[in-house]
């Protein structure tokens, strides 16, 4: 358990609530952080309000680890690449269920809350403590929630992200969102224009800050890599990984046409069991562990090309210019599709030979950067929610 100004914060250890606790004086933000994507989001944001705290601002923040992802490959070397602050509080919640997870969440954090209420909580994304924090905070006192990245939809049900976006969407306050899509999704619920602001995207401001960091992995050489002779493949999305069938025909139909390239695939580690039983022997598929940001990152940068049915990686190969196939039938981020350099191939194995051919005929689009993504969201972000509460 990490626990920085445990007085001042309070610490979810105990039930009690703790003695001699003196309330914030400053104006006190919970920034809501548990899977990886989260911590990559969440580092500008940080970054933004200490920069206001130099400034003299009276703004405090609680960072708070939920513990959804916990090992080091998924979380720590985050925080440490990236320059994040120590939690200074971890919720300790662990893998589980859906349900399991949410509650465990919800509960720990709902504690928290009770010792020390905070004025406004940051949620990011779509993982299941963006949900679950969202819940816990509007149900305790009516907190205020500002989401970061409201208002995507994929509208794929079936997707436990998209359950995790419409609920935390239902009692957003504040939603700050990176496409005009996004903007007309949240119009269309109902919500009105004074809740909406349109600041681009965080994960965007850690991938240009961090840029000139990025590091050759290891394995470039065990691989014997070459600059855009090789592709880069991420999957993790229950449609692809769930069924030992379904990933051994992508998989196969990946190895059928990839001429025989090196394809690196940083196994998630909800892929990894699956994998594992339907074996990669004899491939030109190189399973490893998850790699840390700047590792992965430069990968993908001198790739050929990606492969993935993740979210966020489509907006980085956008930014990066880097053709990318996503194995998905719909996406909640159709501006990698429109403006970059993302194409939905969807989940039927057919589509993967005609995406290569495509790829090694040179035809792949070249793509532009969406509005607003150019690294100074979080500062946009901070400025605003101080503009708000300083007319509250
Ligand atoms: N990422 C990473 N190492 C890896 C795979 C991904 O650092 O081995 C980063 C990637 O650059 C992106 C984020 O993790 O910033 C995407 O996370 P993920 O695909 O798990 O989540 P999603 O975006 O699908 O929600």
């Amino acid at each position: 358990m990490l626990i920085k100004n445990a007085l001042r914060y309070g610490n979810i250890c105990t039930l009690e609530p703790e003695k001699n606790i003196s309330p914030p004086t400053e104006m006190l933000i919970d920034i809501i952080a548990g899977a990886r994507p989260n911590f990559i989001k969440i580092a500008p944001i940080i970054e933004a309000i200490e920069a206001q705290q130099r400034r003299g601002v009276a703004i405090e923040y609680r960072l708070v680890h939920t513990g959804q992802h916990y090992d080091k490959k998924m979380s720590g070397d985050f925080f440490e690449q990236l320059g994040i602050p120590d939690p200074h509080i971890n919720l300790e919640a662990g893998s589980g269920s859906q349900a399991e997870q949410t509650g465990k969440i919800m509960l720990g954090y709902e504690r928290l809350l009770l010792q020390t209420p905070c004025d406004l909580c940051v949620v990011v994304g779509d993982v299941t403590s963006t949900m679950a924090c969202s819940i816990a905070a509007k149900k305790i006192n009516n907190i205020k929630v500002a989401h970061v990245e409201g208002g995507i939809r994929s509208g794929d049900w079936t997707m436990p992200e998209e359950i995790n976006r419409i609920v935390t969407d239902a009692i957003t306050d504040y939603f700050f969102t990176t496409s005009e899509v996004a903007n007309n999704n949240l119009r269309k619920t109902g919500v009105t224009e004074d809740r909406i602001f349109f600041v681009g995207n965080t994960m965007i401001d850690t991938l240009y800050k961090q840029m000139p960091r990025f590091m050759q992995p290891a394995i470039w050489q065990t691989y014997g890599l070459q600059e855009k002779a090789y592709i880069v493949m991420t999957l993790h999305r229950p449609a692809n990984v769930d069924n030992g069938d379904k990933l051994r025909e992508l998989i196969n139909e990946i190895i059928n046409s990839s001429k025989g390239l090196p394809v690196i695939f940083p196994v998630h580690p909800r892929t990894a069991k699956m994998l594992e039983s339907i074996g990669l022997d004899k491939s030109n598929i190189h399973a490893v562990d998850p790699l840390s940001y700047l590792e992965f990152n430069y990968l993908v940068r001198a790739a050929k090309a990606v492969i993935t049915d993740s979210g966020g990686i489509t907006e980085e190969t956008t930014v990066m210019g880097v053709p990318c196939m996503t194995l998905r039938d719909s996406t909640e981020r159709p501006e990698t599709c429109v403006v970059g350099t993302n194409e939905l191939i969807g989940t039927d194995p057919k589509n993967i030979a005609p995406a290569f051919e495509k790829l090694f005929a040179g035809e792949w689009k070249k793509g532009a950067i969406p509005e607003l993504w150019d690294g100074k969201t979080a500062e946009r972000i901070v400025s605003r929610i101080i503009n708000i509460f300083g007319s509250d």
